[in-house]
């Protein structure tokens, strides 16, 4: 039977790749993986107060559905948390979905048509290309300085903006890179947006999840520019088999008018979120924030050790990243044996059952030679995945 040629494309790089994995570990091999940004998988737990409220919701018969906007008390006390980050957003210009990835596909269904395009980091987690892709657009990737750690290169946003250009999309802290952007950049990628009426599509998905440096949002300088946040529950308060995110419009401005009132009807139709996790993430709100400070203190060490680990091995060199739980290494392909970045990183795994993701998966253009490794894990399970690699390297 026919099978539509936009779902053939879909590409989902950070999953995708399992295959190989699980083909190796029918044949006995113990793998390590790397691929996919799941803290909860390893030893960063939902902390107690959103577990209780999640079993007490059930237990309570709260398992009807939702209003499909969201939870009003939730709308309120995610415009709260914005409101603090620079954001000015009402609760009405909040909708809760299911994870920050229902929030980008009811984002791009919203602005996207036929032959639009939308520029994306170089490189950018997958979903935002893929979606662009799915409703008939074309993502351009725009540079990221890696030699300045991973920094947007505005003169390259400025040039690829067209007469077909919709959106400009941010990711701060970034995936697959770690970086984390400075004031200056971020009022200038607000000041492009507001210059070509461009959409600011912003994830900050990963806001707390920070180290050295302190975390800005973008929405500090957004003003009355038509700035779209996305945002959730996943990373910051371990809930990803939860699924629960959310999107906020700028309250300020008037440019977003036709988004207010067409997005709540992609809403409406799948329903709503889960409403047992939609009163956990009320209680993420307004509880105790002490496990963030443990597990950034964690994490940061797990990127130290990474860090010095492949600094030390010849033939990568990597930038240090500033959030999230991400390290970008560049390959040195030349004189080597492998073609390409997925060619090393097929090859890593066959030979070490280190399973990584390959930069192409994040972008053709600016991820091409390099891969991603997550360092969630503990100490002693990295520790053993760097000298597999160490060897696999020499
Ligand atoms: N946005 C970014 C930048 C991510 O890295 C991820 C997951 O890795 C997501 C969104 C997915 O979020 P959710 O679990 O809320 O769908």
């Amino acid at each position: 039977m026919k099978v539509s040629k936009r779902v053939k494309d879909i590409e989902y790089a950070i999953r995708d790749i399992i295959v190989y994995a699980k083909e190796l570990e029918r044949k006995g091999k113990e793998i390590i993986y790397l691929n996919i940004g799941d803290p909860v998988k390893y030893d960063f737990k939902t902390p107690k107060h959103i577990k209780d409220a999640l079993t007490n919701a059930i237990l309570n018969d709260e398992n009807n559905y939702a209003p499909s906007e969201g939870v009003e008390e939730l709308r309120s006390v995610i415009a709260e948390k914005e409101k603090k980050k620079g954001l000015t957003v009402n609760p009405e210009d909040v909708l809760v979905t299911n994870g920050v990835s229902e929030g980008v596909d009811m984002v791009m269904a919203s602005i996207i048509e036929q032959g639009d395009e939308i520029l994306v980091p170089g490189p950018c987690y997958p979903p935002y290309s893929s979606y662009a892709k799915l409703y008939g657009g074309k993502p351009v990737e725009y540079r990221t300085i890696e030699e300045e750690g991973w920094i947007p290169d505005t003169d390259d946003i400025r040039s690829k903006i067209s007469d077909k250009t919709v959106a400009i999309t941010v990711i701060n802290p970034n995936n697959p890179t770690g970086a984390l952007y400075d004031g200056k950049t971020l009022q200038e990628l607000v000041q492009i947006a507001a210059e070509h009426n461009l959409y600011l599509l912003c994830d900050e998905i990963y806001d707390k999840i920070v180290f050295e440096d302190n975390f800005t949002s973008i929405a500090r300088y957004a003003n009355d520019a038509p700035l779209i946040m996305l945002n959730g529950f996943s990373k910051v308060y371990l809930m990803t088999g939860l699924r629960l995110g959310y999107i906020c419009m700028n309250s300020n401005s008037a440019l977003l008018d036709g988004l207010r009132e067409n997005t709540p009807k992609l809403a409406r139709v799948r329903i709503a979120s889960n409403t047992p996790a939609q009163m956990a993430a009320i209680a993420a709100l307004r509880g105790s924030e002490d496990h963030i400070k443990e597990m950034v203190s964690k994490l940061r060490i797990r990127r130290d050790h990474l860090m010095k680990r492949l600094d030390a091995i010849d033939g990568l060199t990597c930038a240090e990243p500033k959030g999230a739980f991400y390290v970008f290494p560049k390959i040195n392909l030349d004189g080597n044996r492998w073609k390409s970045d997925a060619d090393f990183v097929i090859d890593l795994l066959r030979s070490t059952g280190v399973l990584t993701v390959h930069g192409s998966g994040f972008g053709k253009q600016y991820g091409l030679g390099h891969f991603r490794i997550v360092y969630l894990p503990p100490l002693e399970m990295l520790e053993e995945a760097m000298d597999r690699l160490e060897s696999f390297m020499s």
